[in-house]
């Protein structure tokens, strides 16, 4: 008898239909002899309805209302999974976060689980339930409802298999697995059968939403095996183990790209020791997450600061900057929210020069300007302006090549750029 977590994304339950078929299918699993745990996102388009509401009252809403509202839609799906597994002759109960409980910190839109209690879970499967917890959400110390950013409920499944110590945690989702690029826009994409948790855990940061990146650092930590496969057919997905149970390894495993992203250049500012301090300390006081930065120097002790936050964060870092701004006499603040970051990835790149040129040939080709570049031991990242975003994520997959399936690239060179 195994443990498993499984957990289904906002398209597997996005009609009483769907959640009927997940019912099913978790019913066959646990009469195979497993106890069940069940992790639920809200319906898709839910939660994107509940944030354009807030939206229409408040420009930049409160965030302890902003988890009231949020974590509604999970209540929702758990709900009607549970009375769709007692009507197909299981039985199940729903339990919301702060039931169970999961504790989180108070940063509100994207609390940190702190631990989770596993005793009303473990009653509960004990008696055979199968047990559907509310995704994406969890509660503070003062009781208040919080919720872990867009995509947790990823998280909410692996914290729960790594304190429940499951055998499995699946993530059952809208395509059949991980991909060497969003599949979504690039019909080459091809599916990768394993992949290393430090592999993915970038996949992940730069933006292949299949995967919450938090999910898959907690899946490292506790070491929990986690299958990514598909809601709508049986097929084998993708795993996601440690390096060590990867036979070979990839020059370039994916392309990502990330929308969710904007640029904020502070102009003019003073060039005395500190003051990047005096504007990156309340920018991450605020919780607001600050990715690339670029430091011009002009001529006369002024200087530039370019850097990018989270588009969800834009608003609320556009407002702080401006103040900060004024105590430090910078001229003045700017920012776009129309770019794009894409990145290639892959852990062979650590013996391999050249990726870098390579990448930015082809976008030289495709007449792409590059506004910011960032790299690192395993990846390299570029801001482009937003709507050229498709067209360099296939030239990119084409050029690296990821369209030939399970080719280890080792012996492979990129196709050569004119
Ligand atoms: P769920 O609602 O099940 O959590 P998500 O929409 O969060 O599903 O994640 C699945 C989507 O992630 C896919 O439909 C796909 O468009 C997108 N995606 C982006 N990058 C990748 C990738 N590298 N591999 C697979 N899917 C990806
Ligand atoms: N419902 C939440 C969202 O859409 C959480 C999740 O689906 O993982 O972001
Ligand atoms: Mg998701």
């Amino acid at each position: 008898m195994a443990l498993i977590v499984q957990k289904f994304g906002g398209t597997s339950v996005g009609s009483t239909e769907k959640i009927k078929a997940v019912a099913e299918r978790v019913l066959a699993r646990q009469r195979q002899g497993h106890q069940m745990v069940v992790v639920l996102s809200a319906m898709s388009g839910e939660t994107n309805r509940l944030v354009a509401l807030a939206g229409d009252i408040q420009k930049i809403p409160s965030l302890r209302e902003m988890d009231m509202l949020l974590a509604t839609g999970e209540q929702v799906t758990i709900a009607l999974f549970a009375m769709a597994a007692k009507e197909a002759g299981g039985d199940a109960i729903s339990l919301l976060a702060d039931q169970v409980c999961i504790h989180t910190d108070a940063m509100h839109t994207k609390a940190r689980i702190e631990n989770i209690d596993t005793q009303l879970i473990r009653k509960h499967l004990a008696s055979g339930k199968i047990v559907a917890v509310a995704g994406f959400q969890g509660v503070d110390d003062d009781g208040d409802i919080t919720t872990l950013g867009r995509g947790g409920s990823d998280t909410t499944a692996v914290a729960l298999a790594a304190a429940l110590q499951a055998d499995v945690c699946e993530i059952f989702t809208d395509v059949e697995g991980i991909y060497t690029t969003d599949p979504g826009i690039c019909k080459n994409a091809t599916k990768i059968d394993r992949i290393s948790y430090d592999e993915m855990l970038e996949l992940a940061s730069l933006g292949a939403k299949v995967l919450d990146i938090r999910s898959v650092g907690l899946a490292k930590r506790y070491g929990v095996p986690v299958h990514v496969r598909s809601t709508f057919s049986e097929n084998e997905g993708t795993w996601v183990v440690g390096e060590e149970k990867i036979m070979e390894s990839m020059l370039v495993s994916g392309v990502t790209y990330s929308k969710n992203v904007a640029r904020i250049t502070i102009n003019k500012v003073p060039d005395n020791p500190g003051v990047a301090a005096k504007i990156f300390l309340p920018i991450s006081d605020a919780g607001i997450i600050v990715d690339m930065i670029i430091q011009n120097t002009r001529a006369g002790s002024l200087t530039d600061m370019t850097f990018t936050v989270m588009r969800t964060d834009y608003q609320r870092a556009m407002k702080l900057l401006r103040k900060i701004a004024k105590e430090i006499n910078a001229e003045s603040v700017t920012g776009a929210e129309d770019i794009a970051k894409i990145s290639v990835v892959g852990v062979g790149m650590r013996n391999h020069s050249g990726i870098a040129s390579t990448m930015f040939q082809i976008m030289a080709n495709e007449g792409i300007n590059i506004m910011m570049i960032s790299t690192s031991e395993i990846k390299v990242s570029c801001i482009i302006e937003e709507k050229y975003t498709e067209l360099t994520v296939r030239a990119l997959h084409d050029a690296f090549a990821l369209d030939k399936e399970n080719v280890p690239q080792e012996e492979q060179t990129p196709v050569p750029v004119s």
